[in-house]
């Protein structure tokens, strides 16, 4: 089997300060990864004047946009939301070409902020961080790269995403496979072309439903090894004409303004009226209206009830399966394509490109794993119960290691010899999503239970980057060393996030939302990982432990 390991082992690694010219070893603020979150907060930390390094385990930065360059890759916020806003500058400069870009114009972009502000200086690349601990003594982290670099700072932060640890699934024969094999976080740089191949994807979540119509219009055959099925919706993706750009330019001022607004940091909102207020006609004429729109309104503009009231959350989804019904010829792969498991909306719903209609092509085959489980990779393909399909290529489009993986792959080991990954052995603990009891100095951005995880992802991070450096201002400014959230702090905030998953449906499915993860042990029951209040409860959260004197945290 042909898997690509983009992580090259630490032996055959040139020395990162070879590779990069920058790196100084001792800084104010280390920061891990150098994806949306990495770069925005070198860029603020220099402008306070802390400095800053930040050690990537990839070649470049990106993030996110760097490791997943599967076909079909994009996201679903609209581009012009979900490019940085600190610079009007930058805004005015970059021209986004879609109105929902496709990975390599987002790494693009990524890119040309990088060198616009000239990060890349302070940015060591090809290294991974394997080891992080606090030296009490020093009241410093020493951090550790895979090819044997010490770097010492202050602060240190991470910015590891929250979907970078991918999980391969648990079936027996993986390795004996003799075509190539894929997962769609370790995409290959070079193009792939699967003309004329047999191909196989496992996983029908977003990364799986972005790369089906894809690879379908190559494979010769494709078959998708489906388990769960998820509700699916358009995402009604365009051009955006330079007349339009230049229109958008105008608007910034709006479009994020209104993004502030919104739970999710789109321009997407909840309908302000009251579902029962609502008469049949109308509230499907404004289904239909949704469903026909492009982005997230189909799934967070709707009526809040649909995320909140089984009944009505049964009476939309009854609406969307109509629609599957509608779009797939064949009645029976139509029912094996909708969910009977969970309501529309209770799992993060994908925005596809004409999903439905390739299992309209012949080429392309639904294979109901619930019905037939895979036994077995063999060395030709994949054997389920009913048959072997043999395939000249497999892609595994299985999903993560969620929000916490990317933190239990690195050795952090606060105060007293703790280890972060035992602490968060049940779950993460933490105090607003950025800071854990026993680990001081040390910031989780876009970590668990913070704001960002849920949200249209650089608003989140322009949020919480911005409280981040205002609190260390703070503690440069009163001379504090050393800062750490107290047990009864994060205790509160445990409850505060485990309240608020009672508040939606989210609590009722099994997804990456709530911690589950069928090829990891132990992660079928639910991990509170995500702060479901929204933006703007989070922000003012935020603000009122600052404007309280940063109640909560032991200052020393
Ligand atoms: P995912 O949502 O966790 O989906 C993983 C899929 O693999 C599920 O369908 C799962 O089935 C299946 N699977 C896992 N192990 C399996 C096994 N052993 N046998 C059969 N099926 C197996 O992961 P994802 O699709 O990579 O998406 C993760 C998140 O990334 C998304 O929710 C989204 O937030 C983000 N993403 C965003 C975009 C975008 O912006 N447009 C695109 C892609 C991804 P079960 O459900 O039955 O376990």
């Amino acid at each position: 089997m042909t898997q690509i390991q983009p992580q090259r082992p630490a032996s055959q690694a040139e020395p990162s300060s070879q590779r990069n010219g920058a790196s100084a070893k001792r800084t104010d603020v280390l920061v891990i990864g150098a994806g949306v979150c990495g770069i925005y907060t070198l860029y603020r930390l220099r402008k306070e004047g802390f400095t800053t390094t930040v050690l990537e385990a990839g070649d470049a930065p990106g993030g996110t946009w760097y490791w997943n360059r599967y076909p079909g890759c994009r996201f679903d916020s609209e581009s012009y939301t979900y490019g940085f806003s600190f610079s009007r500058e930058l805004l005015q400069e970059w021209d986004w070409k879609e109105h929902f870009a496709p990975q390599p114009e987002t790494l693009s972009y990524l890119n040309y902020v990088v060198e616009k502000f000239d990060l890349r200086r302070d940015m060591v690349f090809g290294c991974r961080v394997t080891d992080a601990i606090y030296d009490e003594g020093e009241n410093e982290w020493v951090v550790h790269t895979d090819d044997g670099q010490v770097y010492h700072s202050t602060y240190l932060m991470t910015a590891v995403g929250m979907l970078s640890a991918p999980t391969l699934p648990l079936i027996e024969g993986r390795e004996s496979f003799e075509g190539e094999a894929f997962h769609t976080y370790d995409w290959p740089k070079e193009k792939k072309d699967f003309t004329g191949e047999r191909v196989g994807v496992i996983g029908s979540g977003a990364t799986g439903v972005q790369i089906t119509p894809m690879v379908a219009k190559q494979a010769k055959e494709l078959y998708v090894f489906q388990r769960r099925p998820n509700w699916c919706a358009p995402l009604h993706n365009s051009p955006i004409s330079p007349e339009e750009m230049a229109e958008i330019k105008t608007r910034y001022d709006e479009i994020f303004a209104k993004c502030s607004k919104t739970p999710g940091g789109f321009l997407h909102g909840p309908d302000r009226r009251k579902f029962n207020e609502v008469s049949k006609e109308e509230r499907l004429a404004f289904w239909e209206e949704l469903y026909a729109s492009p982005g997230f309104g189909v799934w967070i503009g709707n009526f809040a009830e649909t995320l909140t009231d089984p009944e009505v959350n049964a009476e939309y989804t009854a609406f969307i399966a109509d629609k599957i019904r509608q779009r797939v010829h064949d009645p029976e792969v139509a029912e094996k394509l909708i969910p009977k498991d969970h309501g529309f909306g209770t799992r993060r719903v994908p925005l596809e490109t004409g999903y439905y209609e390739a299992y309209n092509r012949p080429n392309v085959h639904l294979v109901d794993v619930t019905e037939s489980p895979i036994e077995q990779i063999t060395p030709k393909g994949v054997r389920t119960t009913s048959q072997e399909y043999e395939l000249d290529s497999l892609i595994y489009a299985t999903g993560f290691d969620a929000i916490t993986g990317s933190f239990d792959r690195i050795n952090i080991v606060g105060r007293d010899g703790v280890r972060l990954r035992e602490q968060w052995q049940d779950g993460p603990l933490t105090y607003l999503g950025v800071q854990s009891h026993g680990f001081p100095n040390f910031f989780t951005l876009a970590g668990p239970q913070g704001g960002s995880v849920s949200t249209n992802f650089p608003r989140g991070i322009e949020d919480i980057v911005d409280w981040v450096s205002g609190f260390l201002v703070t503690l440069r400014d009163k001379g504090i060393k050393r800062v750490e959230p107290r047990e009864d702090a994060v205790d509160a905030w445990q409850k505060e996030v485990r309240d608020l998953y009672q508040m939606t449906l989210f609590h009722t499915t099994q997804s990456w939302f709530t911690g589950y993860n069928s090829n990891l042990k132990g992660r079928d029951g639910i991990r509170y990982l995500i702060y479901n209040g929204g933006s703007p409860r989070y922000r003012r959260r935020l603000e009122g432990v600052a404007n309280d004197g940063y109640v909560g945290f032991d200052l020393h």
